[in-house]
């Protein structure tokens, strides 16, 4: 390999590396080299011989020193462009295309919220990359938690993300499932029913001893299990237990419950036809076997629950998924609680699970947030398993990414307040729909005398205080008896610091933007094509906003 040849290489090799944590594909390397260097491509198998050699030797290197030499090159190397950014997702190990099978468990007590979609979106993407099979299993075994209009608003949201399902599977549809696998724990010893009050026998767990029950023969447990099954039991007064290790160091892994009585609230779908409840840990892991699950990928805050389900895993020899468990995401500001949700929709606090308020994926989706942000922030974090904070800012920069090239800009005046415009007789205003594309076209306003244009009262304050200002794409004025008076159209002006306003043409159409905090903003925006339904716009100088009804009066939710 020549000098030059290396060095073309060892460039983009260390820049990999650097970006993808210390690892650099040759595949990829070579295809940045040959873009730079068309005049390499008749000896593609050379060089890619020599980018597998440079990047084994990148690799090598201790992490510090790979950031020092790409550094040192040049720093715009370490700029992440979108697509680079998509693949940053580590392989999964024993990972086997078009074999892969994974799923999103959500319980169905309401539709999803921004929290949940770091799991949708993870396995989707991975079920994407391997072309596996993605199973949206709806975990409804606690009927006290169940919104039954949530069993329609998961499949929609999950649309809505781009995740696409290839099995729906309702865990209601499967109690004889779970109680088939209870019986085969009893018949192995590997549970029990146990009648103890809860306090006294988790205390027992807690200084590791057994309770009565727990040395109960196959045939009594099997007994005391058809019981519960025929309502002999009520809630409390027993459940089926599976034996771990009482001696475990984590307490929490310690015998668990398995299946429980619930006969106070009726199930949604199955009514009062099951009053034994298999417990998530049961459930979950018959189903994750019998469902044939590859991989599973859920937050730490299930790693006690992994424990748990690799008892029954091992009890029945199943092989187990590939587990991995990314940190926990706290998400400030946002109000997810589904009971809490539940209860403002009912009390009229809450519009509905849209309201803009709050952090369900349908709120979000009402503000003009996009799923592909969502899902660009999700890659962004990765699997990592440190704990983080939700940073609404970088979602917000990931969705600016995607709306500001395609949002159109328009005027909209808050607070309007009029002001006359005199020394004219006919102001011609042509704002083009977007800044950076002139194609889209041009927004025309011709106004004549009697001439009223509106502004935000601060910008007409200002004009008071300065004595000038230019509406902008409009003219320039000079503040003089409480009037607007007409100095011509030179943008120079701004060059000699007069401020630009925005404004609106006194005919406009009435608007309401709601805001996330759950305020209103009033006034006055030109009037937008019915095309703009539903898109998202740029009120110029305000933010974006996604509109939702152009006339008769302009409605919008504040994006950011
Ligand atoms: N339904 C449970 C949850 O949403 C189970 C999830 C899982 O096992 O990954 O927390």
């Amino acid at each position: 390999m020549s000098a030059e040849l290396k060095e073309a290489i060892r460039k983009y090799a260390l820049q990999n590396a650097c970006l993808f944590g210390g690892k650099a594909n040759p595949k990829a390397v070579m295809g940045k080299v040959l873009a730079e260097r068309p005049d390499l491509r008749s000896k593609a198998k050379e060089v890619s011989a020599a980018a597998e050699e440079v990047c084994r030797e990148v690799e090598g290197m201790p992490f510090e020193d790979i950031q020092r030499a790409v550094e040192a090159i040049d720093p715009n190397l370490l700029k992440r462009t979108k697509t680079e950014r998509r693949n940053v997702l580590p392989d999964l190990p024993v990972a086997v295309e078009g074999k892969v099978v994974m799923r999103m468990a959500p319980g169905p007590s309401g539709p999803l919220h921004i929290g949940h979609t770091r799991v949708a979106l993870l396995n989707d993407e991975y079920v994407k990359r391997y072309k596996g099979k993605y199973i949206d299993r709806l975990e409804d075994t606690n009927p006290e938690k169940i919104d039954p209009e949530a069993y329609r608003m998961i499949p929609e949201d999950l649309a809505w993300l781009g995740v696409h399902v290839d099995e729906t599977v309702v865990q209601s549809d499967r109690f004889e499932i779970y109680y088939d696998i209870a019986r085969q724990l009893i018949d192995m010893g590997k549970a029990y029913v146990c009648t103890c009050p809860p306090e006294p026998w988790r205390q027992m767990k807690e200084e590791g001893k057994a309770c009565p029950h727990r040395s109960q023969s196959s045939e009594e447990a099997n007994e005391q299990f058809d019981r519960m099954l025929s309502h002999g039991f009520g809630e409390e007064e027993a459940v089926l237990v599976v034996k771990t290790d009482l001696k475990h160091p984590n307490p929490a892994v310690r015998d668990f419950v398995g299946l429980r009585v619930v006969d106070s609230v009726p199930h949604p779908r199955t009514g009062d036809r099951y009053t034994v409840y298999p417990m998530m840990n049961l459930s979950v892991a018959a189903d994750d076997h019998l469902l044939g699950l590859t991989h599973v990928i859920r937050g730490k805050d299930h790693l006690n629950n992994t424990l748990r389900q690799e008892y029954i895993f091992n009890y029945f020899g199943w092989r187990k998924p590939s587990y991995h468990h990314y940190g926990l995401v706290h998400i400030p500001e946002a109000i997810l609680k589904t009971s809490t949700i539940h209860k403002g929709i009912l009390g009229g606090e809450y519009s509905g699970w849209d309201d803009v308020r709050l952090g369900t994926v349908r709120a979000l989706a009402k503000r003009g947030i996009r799923a592909e942000a969502i899902r660009s922030y999700w890659l962004d974090v990765g699997m990592k398993d440190v704990d983080i904070e939700f940073s609404w800012e970088n979602l917000y920069a990931f969705n600016k990414q995607i709306i500001d090239p395609v949002a159109d800009r328009y005027f909209f005046v808050w607070d309007p307040e009029p002001l006359e415009i005199v020394g004219v007789d006919v102001l011609e205003a042509r704002s083009p729909l977007h800044p950076d594309h002139p194609e889209r076209g041009t927004r025309d306003h011709v106004l004549r005398q009697p001439i009223t244009v509106l502004m935000t009262r601060e910008d007409l304050e200002g004009l008071r205080e300065r004595g000038t200002v230019r509406l902008k794409d409009l003219c320039n004025l000079r503040w003089e008896n409480g009037k607007g008076v007409y100095t011509g159209n030179d943008h120079g002006v701004l060059k000699e610091g007069v401020k630009i306003s925005h404004w609106a043409p006194a005919d406009g159409v009435e608007a309401e933007v709601h805001m996330p905090d759950g305020s209103v903003r009033k006034g006055i925006a030109e009037r937008l094509p019915v095309q703009e339904k539903d898109k998202v716009v740029q009120f110029e100088r305000f933010g974006f906003a996604r509109v939702e009804t152009t006339s008769p009066r302009l409605e919008a939710y504040f994006t950011q």
